[in-house]
């Protein structure tokens, strides 16, 4: 950070300290940036991010990401707690995940077709709750010297071609750059003249913790009826969508006891009884997407850029693969490192994968939803998600294991996450990953390679040697977010050199 005689200009400022503010930070520190993070709320605490209100489904590219920045192991509530929202059995009955409801089990999946995959690959999906995600991520950030105020909402902010000035009340900050990850409702996507483009609710859902007097009376598992969808994940805990077009979440009116107990009855198609009410929160399916994630200096990232129903559980996967894409891109451009379009690829890359999302989450909708074709279509749905390939291919979308970025290259695996390769030095290529830099992973140890390695100083790092499945490759540049930017299964220096100028200079 830079000290001028009025103030301090921080490299980024961003906007909240939710899990997407603060995976950003650490990625914006971990390259040496100075990070200042602005966070409304006084008080990081809220039940709603514990269990069972706060569990989030964690997919494979996530966890992929926090074993890369050896965070992963400091989630521990994963060892210990099963996931409220799938059954209890084990092994290949053990559910893998769900479309509109349709469970799918681990049993069902044909992992043969996810060729790249190797043994040593981190878990497809695993629990992590939000308060414990928040913990870890401060920690980390805190640890790589981001400033984090809190009670200190954004409220304004003016940029020129210099910088950005962000007002908190009567407060106000220097940044080079300003980050929006304030959630659904940014305050920067709002002031900043962001387009939000998409489509109204269909739904009202409700998360809620009551007790029942007949607890039995509701079917176990997810149920879809022709009225709406019911579940009860752990006694008294409830997930209810009651198809009224979002107006009850809109309407502001407070959750009661008789409104709950109205809505489940109806939707259940039993006289169950709610006896107390403790807890109750709503959402919607309201699915809109920034059209543009920059404004000059400023950028969107997680709910700031784009919202959508949490049925299947994507957002927060989303959300954090924006900040690993973006944060060293922003690094790089900060530290005058980044070729031309750099910066710009964030957009081009996040915003195809967002909008997969939103329309997944659409595709749910429209066969949950109580006419009659819907219905059918469901029953359609489910049978093909029963078959082999059908579980398959909803597992692979579930738990992002086919997320990839349209990158120009011959070989199939440019754009994707690279496999992790177990090297004979007993580490694995996401043990490599911890410091954030490029890796150029040559499997032939050749000297031309390194050579040209050399050239760009400390972002990339040359790993030579052998790994136990080589994939039939020869060498790997790997992005500092994992993906593999290059591969071929011959020496190509001339590919290697195109590639390396593309992503660093
Ligand atoms: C019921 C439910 C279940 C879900 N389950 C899953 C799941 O299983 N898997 C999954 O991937 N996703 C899930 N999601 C979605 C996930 O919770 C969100 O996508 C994720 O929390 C987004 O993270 P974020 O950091 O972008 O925003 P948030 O978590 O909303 O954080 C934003 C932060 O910004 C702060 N802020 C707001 N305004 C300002 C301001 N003006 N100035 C400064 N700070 C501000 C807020 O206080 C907050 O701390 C679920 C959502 C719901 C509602």
């Amino acid at each position: 950070m830079k000290t001028t005689k009025y103030s301090t200009i921080y490299d980024v400022i961003i906007a909240g300290a939710g899990p997407v503010g603060l995976f950003l930070a650490c990625e914006l520190a971990l390259a040496k940036c100075s990070v200042l993070i602005l966070e409304k709320a006084e008080d990081p605490y809220s039940p709603l991010k514990q269990m069972p209100f706060g569990i989030r489904g964690l997919n494979a590219p996530t966890i992929e990401a926090l074993y890369r920045r050896d965070l992963l192991k400091d989630l521990k509530l994963h060892e210990r707690v099963k996931n409220p929202h799938q059954n209890a059995k084990q092994g290949a009955q053990r559910q893998g995940g769900h479309f509109a409801g349709i469970p799918f089990n681990f049993g069902d999946i044909d992992t043969s077709q996810w060729e790249y995959r190797l043994p040593a690959s981190t878990e497809t999906n695993l629990i992590s709750e939000m308060w414990e995600l928040e913990t870890v991520l401060t920690r980390r950030a805190e640890a790589l010297g981001v400033e984090l105020r809190r009670g200190h909402a954004i409220t304004g902010f003016h940029q020129t071609v210099d910088g950005v000035t962000v007002r908190s009340d009567d407060q106000s900050f220097q940044g080079k750059w300003l980050v929006g990850c304030d959630g659904a409702r940014s305050a920067v996507r709002k002031t900043g003249g962001f387009e939000f483009a998409g489509t109204e609710p269909e739904f009202t859902g409700y998360s809620t913790l009551v007790d029942l007097t007949d607890p039995e009376k509701l079917n176990p598992g997810r149920n879809v009826t022709p009225r709406g969808m019911y579940m009860q994940s752990q006694p008294g805990y409830l997930l209810i969508q009651d198809f009224d077009g979002g107006a009850f979440h809109h309407s502001k009116k407070p959750i009661t006891l008789e409104h709950l107990q109205e809505m489940l009855r109806r939707i259940s198609n039993t006289d169950i009884t709610i006896s107390a009410l403790h807890v109750a929160t709503t959402w919607t399916d309201r699915a809109r997407q920034a059209t543009t994630y920059r404004n000059g200096r400023v950028f969107l990232a997680g709910d700031a850029a784009h919202i959508h129903a949490p049925l299947g559980g994507q957002g927060l996967n989303l959300g954090l693969g924006d900040a690993m894409n973006l944060g060293w891109k922003l690094a790089a451009t900060i530290q005058n490192k980044a070729p031309e379009g750099l910066l710009d690829s964030y957009y081009t890359e996040r915003y195809p994968i967002g909008a997969e999302v939103l329309d997944w989450s659409r595709a749910q909708v429209a066969i949950m939803k109580t006419d009659p074709a819907a219905r059918a279509l469901y029953a359609i749905v489910r049978n093909l998600i029963n078959t082999r390939d059908g579980a398959t291919y909803v597992a692979g979308r579930v738990w992002g294991v086919n997320t990839h970025y349209n990158l120009a290259g011959k070989h199939p695996l440019v754009g994707h996450s690279v496999p992790n390769f177990e090297l004979e030095c007993d580490t694995t290529i996401g043990d490599l990953m911890h410091d954030g830099l490029g890796i150029l992973l040559d499997f032939d140890n050749n000297d031309s390679l390194k050579t040209l390695v050399d050239h760009y100083g400390d972002q990339i790092k040359y790993v030579s040697g052998q790994a136990k499945d080589q994939l039939g490759l020869s060498a790997l540049l790997i992005r500092p977010d994992g993906i593999i930017a290059w591969t071929a299964d011959q020496p190509d220096l001339a590919g290697v050199e195109q590639a390396t100028g593309l992503w660093f200079t």
